[in-house]
């Protein structure tokens, strides 16, 4: 299997540290809003590099944190009269309800940037004592960047041009820096923000110092993949190599992966340019499924371009596999034999080519479209060949292969089962049972049961009434 590097901007063969075991940091949102489809690209591709390594017959340890201490956070909080606190956990339930959307499964370990303090003041205090950090008159602690000779090896930056680039970009405050190259690790409070006790100042981490300890504290001093988006490159990731490999001593990450930008009109979508779309308002139009399918129909290098073409594009190829299996599960329940007949047991092992493919094109790099192209010539193949006079056992078969490859992907393509009217009638009257009883818990419990299946629940003076959504 081979990755593509950032490192050393090569295909390179993937070989783990540890055998059969992956660890795994992919550089998370900062929540302070709800995600764009720009964020949920990194958050769909490497799930879908999880899914497949776990396929492999890996064992994962995938670490992604949330970034909930921020000045952005802050921002908002003031602006809403209430703390950072409550801001990063609205977004960060929001966030996940988006990655439950998309099918992006939770990671090993969500860590939270203000839960790791201690750790970040510990990494801090290392690099002071060898001498690769230093503290300024007002608290600051900055990393002295030219002290690590490796500096810009990820970006293939080269340190000079960087020094000629940073002098115009110092901003006021900073004219403590000993060089316009070094970088804040610790910060002093301004009035009314979040801050922690330190031995330098009351304050708060630089935003690259909790990647670094987060990784270390879960995945230890050296990892097999560092992943985000390509934006991190520079400075993020460069400074994060930095920080690591001068406290530990230690390669930090052995491969860095990072996926190209989600574009509108040939430019980044982001917050800062006002060009995006969130997460939810494209759940409001379509299945998310879909955008999961549009994310992956591109190589997750290149960039890809936002629109509307390509989104019913996507939809239509992703009903492409659901309605292959819908026809073949109907197919199925029609059948008139049950037994495999020796032809169909021939044409059986045939599909291997077809997985064969699939894997051979996520060996390069993960090449996703591919990918898809080879569960698009499975589902051909069983569109021609499965019919009334096909065994059960032949028709499940090929449902199973195309819901299998699918499956690695993280595409759901079976269509939701909906619930019977008389079962919402029933779990609406056990929930009017629980409230008449007080036992509010269960009767949201109920509740949410029904809305997770599309049902909503409208309480009228008549009664509970309901509709599916
Ligand atoms: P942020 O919340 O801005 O730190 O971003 C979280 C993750 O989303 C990072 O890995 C970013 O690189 C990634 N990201 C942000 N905008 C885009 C975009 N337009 N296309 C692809 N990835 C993005
Ligand atoms: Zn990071």
């Amino acid at each position: 299997m081979k990755i593509y590097n950032t490192l050393t901007r090569k295909k390179e063969e993937f070989v783990p540290l540890k055998e059969g075991k992956v660890s795994m940091y992919v550089c998370g949102p900062t929540v302070y809003n709800l995600i764009h489809i720009g964020n949920a690209r990194p958050m769909i591709v490497f799930d879908t590099v999880r899914r497949y390594l776990e396929h492999k017959g890996y064992d994962v340890n995938f670490v992604s944190n949330f970034t909930d201490v921020d000045d952005k956070i802050i921002k908002k909080a003031m602006e809403e009269g209430v703390t950072a606190d409550e801001i990063s956990k609205r977004y960060i339930a929001e966030c996940k309800k988006d990655m439950k959307g998309m099918n992006v499964r939770p990671a090993t370990t969500h860590p939270l940037a203000t839960q790791e303090i201690d750790g970040m003041i510990e990494m801090i205090a290392a690099l002071l004592a060898k001498g690769y950090a230093y503290t300024a008159k007002d608290g600051t602690v900055y990393f002295r960047t030219r002290k690590f000779k490796e500096y810009g090896k990820l970006s293939h930056k080269n340190l000079d041009d960087l020094q000629a680039g940073s002098r115009s970009l110092l901003v006021s405050g900073e004219d403590q820096k000993e060089d316009p190259l070094d970088f804040v690790l610790w910060k002093p409070k301004k009035e009314g923000e979040p801050y922690w006790k330190s031995p330098w100042c009351d304050g708060r981490p630089g935003w690259h110092i909790e990647c670094s300890v987060m990784s270390k504290k879960y995945l230890g001093d050296e990892i097999d993949i560092h992943a985000g988006g390509e934006d991190l490159i520079f400075p993020h990731h460069e400074n994060e190599i930095a920080q690591s490999e001068c406290c530990n001593g230690k390669t930090f990450a052995r491969y860095w992966m990072h996926n190209g930008f989600l574009n509108i009109d040939n430019r980044k979508m982001s917050k800062s340019l006002g060009n995006f779309f969130t997460v939810r308002e494209i759940s409001e139009k379509y299945d998310l499924q879909v955008l999961r399918f549009f994310m992956l129909s591109a190589h997750y290098r290149s960039p890809l371009n936002f629109s509307a073409e390509l989104m019913e594009a996507s939809k239509n190829g992703l009903e492409r596999i659901v309605n292959a299996v819908e026809n073949l599960k109907f197919l199925s329940g029609r059948a008139q034999t049950a037994e495999l007949t020796a032809q169909e047991k021939e044409e059986l092992a045939t599909l291997g080519a077809y997985e064969e493919k699939f894997d051979e094109a996520m060996d390069d790099d993960f090449n996703t479209a591919d990918a898809i192209s080879a569960i698009f010539e499975l589902v051909k193949y069983a569109n021609t060949n499965g019919n009334e006079t096909s065994s059960k056992a032949y028709l499940d078969a090929l449902r199973e292969k195309i819901m299998e490859l699918s499956d690695i992907l993280g595409l759901i393509v079976e269509k939701k089962e909906e619930m019977l009217d008389a079962e919402i009638e029933k779990l609406i009257e056990e929930r009017q049972e629980a409230r008449k009883a007080k036992d509010f818990s269960r009767a949201d419990e109920i509740r949410n049961i029904l809305l997770e299946k599309g049902i909503l629940l409208k309480d009228t003076r008549e009664g509970v009434k309901w509709e599916r959504a």
